[in-house]
């Protein structure tokens, strides 16, 4: 589903990804962990069209990123096309980022009814069975405002899955929760994870990555340190800087 070669990303002098080498298979719950400032964020961003590589090569669902390819040519995607890309893949931050004048309902109408000129009742449809499935069918007509940060958060997976993507993508979303509400959500991403989602994880939640990860790559200052299966890389991390990355998480 997703598969990086070499992919390189600078921002002016900085340096942040410095030739990622990993492949995300369908149905696969890939867990991303390292430690701030180690390029995760702007990894994911990349695989969301969000940023541009400078070098190497990405693709999703088997098709470059940013790019379509002409025998040994690569054309820019134009804006348009990059919009359909990106409408496969659902993301999911840390901040929740819900849309304030509007009920946790009409939040995950919106994109269905705007982007894809979907029908009201149709998106509706979808939208109460989506919030029923994330343990809020009785708050659908709730304001963010009138809603939990779990809650919130369980919104905003609601809204991605309603575009229904191919891939979702999660920054640390559980890392601006109490510690109390962070298990609600890291439940519904494991229901989604039982039903056969493809997702890349990004957390510190390693209870989460050892239970539910099918693999967890290390990355740190740009680069992948160590991959493998969690349970392996979290009880025998091979590498000092894995090992005390972990003695700091666990
Ligand atoms: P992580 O998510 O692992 O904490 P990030 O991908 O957010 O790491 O950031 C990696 C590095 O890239 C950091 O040093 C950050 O300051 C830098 N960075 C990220 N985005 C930008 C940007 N838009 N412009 C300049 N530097 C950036
Ligand atoms: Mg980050």
């Amino acid at each position: 589903m997703v598969k990086s070669e070499g992919v390189h990303k600078s921002f002016g002098a900085a340096h942040v990804l410095k030739g990622i080498d990993l492949e995300v298979a369908p149905r696969e719950v890939f867990c991303l962990v390292g430690p701030s400032g180690s390029g995760k964020s702007t990894f994911l961003r990349c695989i969301n069209h969000l940023e541009k590589i400078n070098a190497g090569r990405l693709y999703v669902d088997g098709d470059l990123v940013g790019y379509r390819q002409r025998g040994d040519k690569l054309y820019e995607l134009k804006d348009s096309e990059v919009a359909a890309k990106r409408r496969d893949i659902g993301m999911v931050f840390q901040r929740f980022n819900l849309f304030p004048h509007m009920t946790a309902l009409e939040n995950v109408m919106e994109a269905p009814m705007q982007v894809k000129r979907e029908a009201r009742a149709v998106a509706r449809a979808r939208a109460e069975r989506l919030l029923d499935r994330v343990g809020l069918g009785d708050k659908v007509g709730n304001y963010p405002a009138q809603l939990s940060g779990g809650q919130q958060q369980r919104v905003a997976i609601a809204r991605a899955l309603a575009m229904e993507p191919k891939l979702m993508l999660f920054d640390e979303p559980t890392s601006a929760l109490d510690p109390e509400l962070v298990g609600e959500v890291l439940d519904v991403m494991r229901g989604l994870a039982e039903e056969g989602m493809t997702m890349i994880v990004v957390t510190h939640e390693m209870g989460f990555a050892r239970e539910v990860g099918d693999s967890i790559v290390f990355m740190d200052d740009g680069v992948v340190v160590e991959s493998g299966h969690p349970r392996e890389v979290l009880t025998n991390p091979r590498h000092e800087r894995t090992k005390s990355f972990l003695s700091k998480v666990l």
